[in-house]
């Protein structure tokens, strides 16, 4: 594995601590993926120092003090934020979330033995190399996630440890070891206790990596995906096509569902607190997944019902043998307007036919209707005769 590559503010952060006398590793999720050649979205850093230290050793830099009641301290190196936190232990869990308390600690391996994974649970600087007490790099090696001691206690501690389990070895591709897996499967029900916005931040994660289908299936089979999804199972088949579409979280989202109604989809991701966004596009991507594209008909009426999102709708129909391997095809090379400023007129018209305030969107909105069930409306002189219909209609 050779020398460790890390950014120059990095070997800034180490040798500041070291000039006032404390440690600092790297740790975390940064070095995980260091080692595994990935480049990582950022270090975390971990010190003896305390919070009022830190801030100290910085004073010339800007400094967030967020999360000061953990411990951590944010500072801003050529605009990038780094994480700086204390060394710290987990007080008592008592509600499967949150410790009830914690404290400081003067020993790096007492802050590596509160992570949730092996893989996830080495230091490194430059006098120690790489801490790895809990055989995080062989597991790494191994390709397999690996709860650091007890799995059972660790995921009763918290249960979104079991998430993250599932999230992980989807996005790295490594397997889940036996026990671990046995100790999400007993521990589960604490699921029910965790925030509903955090299970989804860890599903989205999950489902937008690159082959979600394997952790998909384990969390069926432990019967942890009820505690994300309620009785909604998708079909093999689905779980199958997932990394074939497009990793924005309502596309997978769209075709992950797909296999339920529409109210039912929006009850779930209304009750995992998803963004307006996030929910329309994925019913629409699920709307259109499931209508059947062979010509350029049906990609009219696809594009009907799925406006926008109608060429991941055709995607997500051919990925399930819905529509002809042409589907997309047919959908780019349809005529049918997609969205109001795909209308051959626009507000302007309107306003010289005498349309006013909300019934400009209004009218805009009939005119689409029209034009994205039958293309051939989508000409100018049409398109004014129909506006002019509606315009003079609600004058009388
Ligand atoms: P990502 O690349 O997704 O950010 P990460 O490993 O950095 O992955 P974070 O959620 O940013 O994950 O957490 C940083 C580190 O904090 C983890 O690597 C792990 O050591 C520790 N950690 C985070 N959440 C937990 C938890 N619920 N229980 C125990 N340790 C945790
Ligand atoms: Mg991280």
């Amino acid at each position: 594995m050779g020398t460790m590559k890390y950014p120059e503010y990095v070997g800034e952060i180490f040798a500041r601590f070291s000039r006032a006398g404390e440690e600092a590793y790297i740790v975390g999720g940064g070095l995980r993926d260091a080692l595994l050649g990935i480049t990582p979205n950022d270090f975390d850093i971990a010190t003896s120092a305390p919070p009022s230290k830190t801030i100290e050793i910085f004073s010339d830099k800007r400094v967030i003090e967020t999360g000061l009641k953990h411990g951590t301290v944010t500072v801003i190196f050529d605009g990038a934020p780094v994480e700086i936190t204390t060394f710290r232990v987990d007080g008592s869990y008592t509600d499967s979330r949150r410790p009830d308390s914690v404290s400081f600690a003067r020993r790096i391996e007492d802050d590596l033995s509160r992570r949730d994974f092996t893989v996830n649970a080495m230091a490194f600087n430059e006098e120690r190399g790489i801490v790895d007490i809990f055989g995080g790099k062989a597991d790494l090696e191994a390709r397999v996630i690996r709860a650091v001691r007890e799995p059972e206690l660790r995921f009763s501690e918290d249960a979104l440890r079991i998430m993250r389990a599932f999230r992980f070895s989807a996005q790295l591709g490594f397997s889940i070891e036996e026990k671990t897996l046995l100790g999400a499967k007993k521990t589960k029900e604490g699921l029910s206790k965790i925030a509903r916005e955090r299970i989804c931040v860890e599903f989205i994660k999950l489902l937008t990596s690159p082959s979600p289908r394997e952790a998909l299936e384990l969390m069926i089979e432990y019967g942890v995906l009820p505690y994300v999804t309620g009785d909604y199972v998708p079909s093999e088949r689905v779980l199958s096509s997932l990394s074939l579409m497009q990793n924005e979280d309502f596309i997978r989202l769209g075709l992950f569902f797909c296999e339920a109604e529409q109210e039912k989809i929006r009850g779930i991701l209304h009750s995992l607190k998803c963004s307006n966004k996030q929910i329309t596009g994925a019913l629409a991507v699920a709307r259109g997944a499931k209508i059947r594209v062979d010509s350029p008909t049906s990609a009219t009426s696809l594009i009907a019902n799925a406006g926008d999102y109608a060429l991941y709708g055709a995607r997500a129909s051919r990925l399930l043998g819905v529509s002809a391997s042409n589907a997309e095809a047919l959908v780019s090379a349809s005529r049918a307007p997609a969205r109001i400023s795909d209308l051959e007129i626009g507000g302007r018209e309107l306003i010289e036919l005498g349309a006013k305030g909300k019934q400009i969107g209004y009218v805009l909105d009939l005119l689409l209707k029209a034009a994205m069930l039958d293309p051939d409306v989508n000409e100018k002189e049409r398109l004014i005769d129909i506006a002019k219909g509606i315009i003079d209609e609600s004058r009388t």
